[in-house]
């Protein structure tokens, strides 16, 4: 009984805290509408990083707004990666590890990201939502059954023109908007906070440049999911594999006899895939093999294919599959010759991060404080935060109430976004409760 009385003044207490905070300067939802308007679509198979020069529009504007919030040793580094402290408020703030707090400013290169025009669907009652740019853009309740969450609630989607770009400018928003919540609240009690906006997340080359040392932080958070509650602590392990075809050409008004043609080779191999081995056949944590680009020439054809699995073993079957593959065309087509290069792009962070379950914990428990539901979702996809977890960065990743990444049909919301930034303030403060 006794517990009990504790436990719903512990209860009270909390929302009492809660109810008294003093808002932001600006919501997280003007913020993010703030961001969205500003072109940061990355490209790929640049030598620059950043990719685009474009993405330093927002990394100047958010290192000059981090500097207004009272954040310290704030800088933007030649490669347009945004770094700064929030220093911490306890009487000792060596007692509490340095959080790091991550999010990309980048959009991707799939769709554009140039005037993006964002579409409030105010009080949302239902139904689907035709984009009113291009109404064959509809994001119907059949395909996102996330919608029948979201009733009551102002959804922010594109006018059908172009990608919304919540992805990841919620994130930023959301970051930005925890720093400004706690700067007006100082009796939030927390620790050190290390803060990164980086560029090129997209085309997987910013955070090569990340300087994990200079960062300062000793774990951290991608901000970068999807629904509400949703915290990914594994995912892929990736590699990309090159298949090279070299045939011979020759002017094929005289090519009798001379000509080896590499394209027969090269569509012999593609027709060698398994159907139910492919994106479009697998989900959930069934890995692929995925053909998604290629050359197709007489003299020289060549192919790149992703190789997708949660396991290393799987991985390297997979490997395997593709390396026999070669041996059975290159039997076929004994003039071509035929070469398979595989790269390793990232690991499942899981290989790590399974010795550090407080992360995974303490962003549960900051949804729950939230009112949400966690749960745990591995990512079909790499995250900055595979990288930086095996440069000894332990780097989960979580929701930003964002979804339909990369596409048209792309949306938020208004709790979305607040509740994603209430779930960051909540995190802080449990990292300072338990050390
Ligand atoms: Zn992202």
């Amino acid at each position: 009984m006794k517990s009990m009385l504790a436990f719903v003044l512990c209860l009270a207490s909390i929302v009492v805290a809660q109810a008294q905070l003093k808002p932001p300067t600006e919501t997280a939802m003007d913020r993010f509408l703030r961001y969205a308007k500003i072109d940061t679509q990355s490209q790929e198979d640049q030598s620059t990083t950043p990719s685009t020069r474009k993405q330093f529009n927002l990394a100047n504007l958010l290192a000059k707004e981090l500097t207004a919030l009272g954040a310290e040793n704030v800088r933007v580094s030649e490669f347009g990666i945004v770094y700064a402290m929030v220093s911490g408020n306890l009487a000792d703030n060596s007692k509490v590890p340095v959080v790091g707090f991550i999010a990309h400013m980048d959009t991707s290169p799939a769709v554009s990201g140039e005037n993006v025009h964002a579409v409030i669907h105010k009080n949302y009652q239902g139904g689907d939502i035709v984009l009113p740019k291009d109404p064959t853009q509809i994001i119907t309740v059949a395909k996102n059954p996330l919608l029948k969450t979201l009733i009551g609630d102002d959804i922010i989607t594109a006018d059908g023109t172009t990608l919304l770009g919540s992805d990841d400018k919620s994130g930023v928003a959301e970051i930005m908007t925890m720093i400004d919540t706690l700067k007006q609240n100082p009796q939030i009690k927390h620790g050190t906070l290390a803060i990164a906006f980086t560029p090129d997340e997209e085309v997987g080359t910013g955070i090569e440049k990340f300087d994990v040392k200079g960062f300062g932080a000793k774990v951290a958070y991608t901000v970068d999911g999807e629904e509400l509650g949703e915290i990914s602590d594994e995912t892929w392990s990736a590699r990309t594999a090159t298949i090279t075809f070299q045939g011979k050409s020759t002017h094929p008004g005289t090519a009798k006899g001379i000509m080896v043609n590499a394209m027969y080779a090269i569509a012999d191999y593609l027709g060698r895939f398994p159907k139910d081995m492919l994106p479009e056949t697998t989900e959930g944590r069934v890995g692929f093999v995925h053909p998604y680009a290629g050359v197709i020439d007489v003299e020289s054809s060549n192919l790149k294919v992703l190789l997708r699995d949660f396991d290393l073993s799987g991985l390297d079957a997979k490997e395997k599959m593709l390396r026999d593959m070669v041996a059975q065309t290159a039997a076929k087509f004994p003039e071509v010759k035929i070469t398979i290069d595989v790269k390793e792009n990232y690991k499942n962070m899981k290989e790590v991060l399974k010795n550090h379950p407080e992360l995974t914990n303490n962003a549960m428990e900051a949804a729950r404080r939230a009112g949400l539901k966690p749960f745990l979702k591995p990512i079909r996809g790499g995250t900055d935060g595979s990288r930086l977890t095996f440069e000894g960065l332990p780097t989960p990743n979580l929701f930003t109430g964002g979804t339909n990444f990369h596409g048209k049909l792309e949306f938020n919301s208004r709790r979305g976004l607040e509740k994603s930034t209430e779930t960051l303030i909540n995190l802080v403060q449990i990292f300072a409760e338990k050390s």
